[in-house]
């Protein structure tokens, strides 16, 4: 930092602390206010141009320093100026001392704001993207965030400075104008009976119905803007068509037949998407196999003498489609059009925000229709995302789409990456009979999960035969005497990136596993003008810039969980349905999520990785499932409960669990969470014995204990003492 910013810096701490230590802030108070009022009319009107001149300075300064107050100073200046002047002077220094407050955000402040607000950022950022300096605006006229907030973290986004200047002073003009009238009936009240006086009244409900009519406008506008050039049809064939129907569009489309509206889903592939073909349902039946095999080939070790145990692959894969074929009738197209959806079987496109084209397959024949609705869900999930490596054609590789048409198992398997579906790939064809080898650039898998738990899941890969690779990062395949090699990079060491060397890593088939990618791309969101960043971009009702067309499941993101699509699809649903009568704000505040390796990974809240970058206090307490009763008597005895509460407070945070079953353990604190229960609740639930959820309890338990009240039981001692003597 330069030795002007550090000067700068100490001023502002300075400034900012004398505020506080010399406790100025109380004089920015309503009872102050209409106590001095007398003084401060006399005042103005001895000394007008000081007065306007220190009113000036204490607002740009109080707005700079972000110190409370900003809405007394906006009364009082209608108060003691009246409104015009008032208006002027408080607008102005409102908009300069917010300015001052960005400058030093960019500048100066930039550290401590990313530290303490970075968690506003990301979501200033997404309306930044979306709608521009609108965005501002928006927020100027309905401050979704407070506004000494705005002002610092729009200092860490890519406005500029003037465009930040000019958008406020317009954008909190209108704010400002009401409170500054309201300061102006204030000053009239001298008695009780002045309180209920029509003017003032009208100018506080003035200052209620504002927000809401800013925001009607403001929904105008956006709509305007954005249906701008295309011509809404008179009537609507629909009220909603969604495209896709994965996790996220079945319920989306079973929502909207549920509450009577006529909806039409879109499916270009298999009713059921990749939860039921290529992802959750094939895969965790495939792990169910390869346990089976696992256990038989340990059970001797408990006196069960299975013989050699051998792998059918063929018969394994025929039992992973039997599988599917068993839960498709749930996903069908019989059992939509029973709930009153009509289903479309072909390609969807958007070709206005009203009109979705389908083209179908009829008898051989390509046959194009238009639909006509009023709102429309894209829910077109997520493809496997396949990096251009070099060579990568001249080898035999597989995604997790393709995966489930192998026929023979590898002999050698290479799975790329080191994330949930690479590690239960790699276990389960591990156990099924391969060798695999997985590779991963990070220097540990399954990299948002905490050290502790990524370590007990490792060491019992490992301990299985698959060989892990971290600090590899692949970089091209190549062919070596008719073998398939893959190249990878290894870092010795992670400080010093010139501590790598080139290796080869032989293989039969790789897997390659390196993350998902949403499907924006080749249905008319380009042309359309819909607004893409990697997902489609979207606000917390799940709409798009599109007022009427919403997106859910993982073409929306942040998560790419089933469970996590179908919670999406009940707002994006009800939100393009009730839009603009009644809407909801998608709520992710308590999101399970579980890895299917052996030992299961399940968490819901904060990790304690994200908790330590979030600066939140936290407590720790944890259970060894190797003590269990029932994981002893099943021969799974590995793991641990963490549970993350609030420091001296029965108030979860946060769960980790690695261990037998812990997506199953899991749901009791998911429970907890999304209803408020605490430990103490948990504790004082019966839970079976023998269970593995009594790790639940148990965990509970040693939380009890460590925040048991210590002085209380030094009485409760003595108590016992006196009833013994
Ligand atoms: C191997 C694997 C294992 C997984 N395991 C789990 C798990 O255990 N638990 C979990 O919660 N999640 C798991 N997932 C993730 C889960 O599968 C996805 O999060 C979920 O399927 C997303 O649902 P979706 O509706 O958003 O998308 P999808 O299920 O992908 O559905 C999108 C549908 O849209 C259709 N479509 C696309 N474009 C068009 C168009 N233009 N016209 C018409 N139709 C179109 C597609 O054909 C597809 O059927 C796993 C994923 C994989 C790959």
């Amino acid at each position: 930092m330069s030795l002007k910013k550090l000067l700068l810096l100490l001023v502002i701490i300075a400034l900012f602390a004398s505020a506080f230590a010399f406790d100025l802030t109380q004089y920015l108070s309503l009872d102050v206010l209409k106590e001095k009022q007398q003084q401060l009319n006399q005042l103005f009107v001895d000394y007008p141009f000081t007065v306007f001149a220190v009113y000036f300075v204490i607002y740009v300064a109080s707005t700079a320093l972000s110190l409370p107050g900003a809405t007394i100073l906006t009364l009082g200046a209608g108060a003691i100026f009246g409104l015009g002047w008032g208006l002027l002077l408080a607008s102005l220094a409102a908009s300069l001392g917010a300015f001052l407050a960005f400058l030093s955000a960019r500048f100066i402040l930039h550290d401590w704001v990313q530290e303490k607000f970075g968690d506003r950022l990301s979501a200033i950022n997404r309306g930044m993207e979306r709608d521009g300096a609108f965005y501002l605006l928006s927020l100027r006229l309905v401050p979704l965030f407070p506004f000494f907030v705005i002002n610092l973290v729009m200092g860490l986004t890519k406005i500029k400075a003037w465009t930040f200047y000019w958008v406020s002073q317009v954008g909190m003009l209108l704010g400002t104008a009401v409170y500054v009238n309201a300061g102006t009936q204030l000053a009239q009240i001298s008695s009780l009976g002045d309180v209920v006086s029509a003017d003032l009244i009208g100018a506080f409900v003035l200052l209620g119905v504002f927000p809401l009519v800013a925001k009607a406008v403001l929904a105008f506008l956006k709509r305007r803007k954005a249906f701008k050039g295309y011509k809404k049809p008179k009537s609507f064939d629909n009220n909603l068509v969604v495209i896709g129907a994965g996790s996220a569009g079945l319920v989306s489309a079973y929502i909207a037949a549920t509450v009577k509206a006529k909806v039409t889903l879109i499916e270009k592939h298999k009713m059921g998407g990749d939860c039921l073909n290529t992802g959750c349902v094939p895969s965790k039946a495939l792990l169910h196999v390869a346990e089976l095999a696992h256990n038989a080939r340990n059970a001797s070790s408990a006196g069960v003498h299975v013989g050699e145990v051998s792998v059918d692959f063929k018969q394994v894969m025929q039992q992973v489609k039997s599988v599917i074929k068993d839960i498709e009738p749930h996903d069908s197209v019989e059992r939509y059009t029973n709930l009153g959806v009509n289903v479309e079987q072909g390609d969807a496109r958007i070709v206005s925000p009203w009109e979705v084209e389908v083209t179908s397959n009829v008898g051989g024949k390509s046959e194009t229709k238009r639909i006509t609705t009023r709102s429309i869900i894209i829910a077109t999930g997520a493809k496997p995302l396949v990096p251009d490596f070099e060579g990568l054609d001249k080898v035999d590789y597989v995604t997790s789409d393709t995966l489930w048409e192998l026929e023979e198992l590898p002999k050698r398997l290479l799975v790329l990456g080191g994330g949930p579906i690479g590690c239960e790939l790699s276990q389960a064809f591990q156990r099924l009979g391969s060798q695999v080898t997985q590779v991963e650039m990070a220097e540990r898998l399954m990299g948002p999960e905490d050290a502790d738990t990524v370590e007990l899941l490792t060491r019992r890969l490992t301990a299985e035969g698959i060989d892990i690779k971290l600090n590899h990062k692949a970089l091209r395949f190549e062919q070596h005497n008719g073998e398939s090699v893959l190249i990878a990079e290894h870092t010795v060491d992670n400080q010093n990136a010139d501590q790598s060397k080139d290796v080869e890593i032989p293989f039969d088939k790789v897997l390659i596993a390196l993350g998902r990618q949403p499907n924006i791309t080749g249905f008319g969101l380009e042309e359309l003008g819909v607004q893409t960043n990697k997902t489609v971009s979207t606000n917390e009702l799940l709409q798009t810039n599109f007022p009427n067309i919403y997106a859910c499941g993982d073409v929306a993101g942040p998560y790419q969980l089933t469970h996590v699509a179908s919670h999406q699809a009940w707002y994006a649903s009800v939100n393009a349905l009730f839009d603009p009568f009644k809407t909801f704000r998608t709520d992710y505040s308590v999101i399970p999520w579980v890895t299917y390796t052996s030992p299961q990974v399940a968490n819901v809240g904060l990790t304690e990785q994200q908790a330590k970058k979030a600066d939140k206090p936290y407590e720790v307490t944890e259970y060894d499932i190797s003590e269990l009763d029932r994981a002893i008597a099943d021969d799974s005895a590995y793991g641990r409960v963490k549970v993350l509460t609030k420091p001296g407070k029965d108030e979860l945070l946060g769960v980790n669990i690695v261990g037998p079953q812990a997506g199953e353990l899991l749901a009791e604190y998911v429970l907890a969470m999304k209803h408020g229960i605490g430990l103490n609740k948990i504790l004082g639930t019966i839970h079976s014995y023998p269970t593995l959820a009594e790790a639940n309890k148990y965990v509970a338990g040693e939380w009890k204990r460590a925040n048991a009240p210590q002085k209380l039981l030094t009485w409760v001692e003595k108590f016992h003492r006196w009833r013994r003597s």
